[in-house]
């Protein structure tokens, strides 16, 4: 793993795309050891142009100073209005070398001092759980996605096989869960599961986001396309899980043991909890999703009945 210090000049991104409604990213490295298999930022600029040779996953930029930064910055988006942050877009913020280099705890402290309107933290980490004491003092503008794709360990190792132990990141849900700490699963993108999946997810999460390569990669399915995630499919016999109708399987599992306002679809379990949001009930978007849902299902019920 080459590990580098670099020394940005800015540490909040405008958001845009997929983050619809929020004001900024954060990210506190580059690149990302974790390096997931479908990881559709191996194809963003990031990654493509580095000059390094060595590919996605193989790299971290450590941004030394961030904490400095995100100081002067976050007093000046303030002043122009309300600051809705998503960390991180682009890397995991408690991947292995924030153990060390502490450059997500230090952004948080940041936050801590100087508050933004909402702070969504996305990770596939047990890590996070070393900073329940600042996210106490963040909360309740504040959402952590814990990624749990599947509760199949075989599965976790086909396609992320440097990512922790699902086991652990159970764990780490119940740690934030006893200090009363918002929390969701993000069950993105949809991986193959046991049907007990839903079950234990219901012991230690009360919100749920389901998202697949379909709708939640920006591009239909062409980016994972184009990462070659179906010939893994085809190689581990698992054709029936890259289907747009797949994750419908999941959710209709979940339905059994979750209320249909605690289930997102994609982008709208993304969202930041604003009150603005809350004041409109579901979001506008689910609306399609709906729309689209049923069509799904229509089409599965079709193929099922042709088998
Ligand atoms: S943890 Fe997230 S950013 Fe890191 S490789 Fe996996 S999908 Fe990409």
């Amino acid at each position: 793993m080459e590990i580098h210090i670099k020394e940005p000049k800015q540490i909040l991104t405008k958001a845009s795309g997929y983050l619809k409604g929020y004001t900024h990213t954060l990210n506190s490295y580059a690149g990302c050891s974790f390096s997931c298999k479908y990881c559709y930022v191996r194809e963003m600029p990031i990654s493509k142009f580095r000059q390094s040779k060595a590919g996605w996953g193989t790299w971290v930029d450590v941004k030394k100073g961030a904490s400095n930064l995100l100081k002067k910055e976050l007093v000046k988006a303030k002043q122009k209005g309300p600051v809705y942050i998503f960390m991180s877009s682009s890397t995991d913020p408690y991947q292995p070398v924030e153990a060390k280099h502490f450059i997500t705890r230090s952004l948080l402290e940041v936050m801590v001092d100087i508050q933004p309107d909402f702070l969504f933290v996305q990770t596939r980490s047990p890590l996070v759980t070393r900073d329940i004491d600042l996210f106490n003092q963040l909360k309740p503008r504040l959402l952590i996605s814990m990624t749990i794709e599947t509760d199949r360990e075989k599965m976790r190792k086909i396609f992320t096989p440097k990512a922790p132990p699902i086991a652990g990141r159970f764990k780490a849900l119940q740690e934030l869960k006893e200090v009363g700490l918002p929390t969701q699963v993000a069950i993105s993108p949809v991986l193959p599961s046991s049907d007990s999946f839903a079950e234990k997810l219901s012991s230690v999460v009360d919100r749920i986001c389901i998202d697949d390569y379909f709708m939640g990669d920006g591009s239909e399915g062409k980016r994972t396309k184009r990462l070659g995630i179906q010939e893994i499919y085809e190689k581990e016999n698992l054709h029936e899980w890259y289907d747009p109708s797949a994750y419908l399987r999941v959710k209709k599992g979940l339905e059994k043991h979750y209320t249909e306002d605690q289930i997102f679809v994609s982008q709208d379990g993304f969202l930041p909890i604003t009150s603005h949001n809350h004041e409109n009930g579901i979001f506008p978007e689910n609306n399609k999703k709906k729309e689209r849902e049923e069509k799904l299902f229509l089409h599965a019920s079709f193929q099922d009945a042709n088998r």
